[in-house]
């Protein structure tokens, strides 16, 4: 059986005939009298529900740029009107900052976690620990080797200033170093040779045998930390 492919500017009309019968002149705004959800209006596109006020923006100058969201310039919250929205781009900042609880001197994270309990925050594209995050974004880039420490003892506190970026080996000595771009190059090289054993390169270079083990089969994401570095 085959089914109809959605036509999406015979759908883009419909929408647009069915916003304007939700929408109202009001001097020289264009008022939503449709339904609204967390004071939001919505119209339903399929089975998501899409904001009228960028539709009938879109339609009207273009798409969005991307990551940018609508702000009312009227005193009409619910204007529709193209002339009355504007776009604002939020900053990486602002993201991470509204995810934060500010309400004493530790800055508690309230976004997502990673399974393991740490704050999960997208600076850049990838995702990494909040603390991290805040760090790069508000002190600067993580010194090769090193990972951001909270030292005011508050595991999900991301405050700058209650961070510092250490050296990544463990408690006890353990190898848990991560491996600078140089030495993986170098572990890559001896490897090929063949000269050493994989428990000898882990030695030398004070990896565990499993880093080496992945570095060596190219399974080690090296560079991510670099291209992220600003
Ligand atoms: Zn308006
Ligand atoms: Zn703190």
């Amino acid at each position: 059986m085959k089914r109809k492919r959605p036509n999406p500017a015979a759908e883009l009309h419909a929408l647009a005939v069915k916003i304007h019968s939700l929408i109202y002149k009001v001097g020289d705004c264009l008022v939503w009298r449709g339904p609204t959800r967390r004071g939001q209006p919505f119209v339903k596109l399929r089975h998501e529900r899409v904001d009228p006020r960028r539709v009938i923006r879109e339609l009207a100058l273009g798409p969005l740029k991307r990551g940018a969201r609508l702000r009312v310039t009227c005193n009409e919250a619910m204007c529709c009107s193209p002339v009355h929205v504007t776009e604002t781009m939020r900053s990486a900042s602002m993201r991470l900052l509204r995810l934060v609880d500010f309400s004493g001197p530790h800055w508690l994270w309230r976004g997502a976690r990673f399974p393991s309990g740490h704050g999960r925050a997208f600076y850049t594209r990838h995702a990494e620990r909040a603390a991290r995050a805040l760090y790069r974004c508000f002190v600067g880039a993580v010194p090769e080797g090193c990972y951001i420490k909270v030292k005011c003892g508050v595991d999900s506190c991301v405050n700058p200033l209650h961070v510092r970026a250490a050296p990544a080996i463990g408690p006890l000595g353990l190898k848990r170093k991560i491996p600078t771009r140089d030495e993986v190059e170098k572990i890559r090289r001896a490897w090929k040779d063949g000269e050493k054993t994989n428990a000898q390169l882990a030695e030398e270079f004070n990896l565990s045998p499993s880093v080496v083990t992945r570095i060596a089969r190219g399974t080690y994401r090296v560079g991510r930390k670099s291209k992220d570095a600003r």
